[in-house]
């Protein structure tokens, strides 16, 4: 397991777009059966949009189209991490990067095996990394803005 990050909101806003700054770090959602990888099937690795961490491979999506991205597990069990999160009154299991807390979306008990729980994630809180391809673009808003920098220039600058 890599370090956990954590930046200040300030910090992220500066490195994610409105909308992924929405979603992944004010707990929001979107419509339905939108967004980029709702109906897509490349093979590879789906990484966290903040921090780049490793979250689902595609060898675990749900081959039919769902409300959202559905994954029946994630690469490791420490990729993710869980916690209740009320909406509308009622609980539900939020997921979340296991690197940077950023929300990905919900997980459902399922009813079916192989898996029993299945998550669905929001397309925003995700960049698809092509297995086929060895560049490392892509692999998050914070690897990528950061550069070579390190960490605390990156990170510095806030208040
Ligand atoms: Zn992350």
């Amino acid at each position: 397991m890599h370090g956990r990050i954590r930046l200040s909101d300030d910090e992220w806003r500066r490195l994610l777009t409105p909308e992924q700054f929405r979603i992944t770090r004010q707990q929001g959602t979107g419509p339905p059966c939108s967004g980029r990888y709702h109906d897509f099937h490349g093979v590879g690795v789906y990484r966290c949009v903040c921090c780049g961490n490793e979250l689902f491979s595609s060898r675990d999506k749900s081959l039919i189209p769902e409300q959202w991205p559905t994954f029946w597990a994630p690469v490791r069990q420490d990729s993710i991490s869980t916690s209740p999160h009320i909406v509308q009154f009622l609980v539900r299991t939020a997921v979340k990067c296991g690197r940077c807390d950023a929300h990905l979306e919900y997980m459902l008990p399922e009813r079916r095996p192989p898996a029993w729980t299945r998550y669905l994630i929001n397309s925003t809180a995700l960049l698809f990394h092509d297995e086929r391809c060895t560049a490392t673009s892509g692999a998050g808003a914070l690897v990528s803005r950061a550069g070579g920098q390190n960490m605390a220039e990156a990170t510095g600058g806030a208040g």
